[in-house]
């Protein structure tokens, strides 16, 4: 079984926590169906988060950079 390290580069793994944080803060106190949108840590454009109607999973992605979180 790979390990994390193997997939991911250690600058790789900080920008996807960085995302992930600054993702996760910009949806605090956000409802279920609400867009939020948010400064892309890692390329400084905007970047969109918000929570699913259906399940209440939070997603963020940049289109700028293409990084991307989904819980
Ligand atoms: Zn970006």
């Amino acid at each position: 079984m790979k390990k994390l390290e193997d997939v991911f580069t250690k600058e790789d793994l900080e920008e996807i926590f960085k995302f992930s944080k600054a993702a996760s803060n910009a949806l605090k106190g956000v409802r279920r169906g609400v867009e939020v949108e948010l400064k892309c840590p890692i390329c400084g454009e905007k970047a969109h988060a918000g929570v699913c109607t259906n399940n209440g999973h939070r997603h963020a992605k940049c289109g700028a950079c293409g990084r991307a979180f989904i819980e």
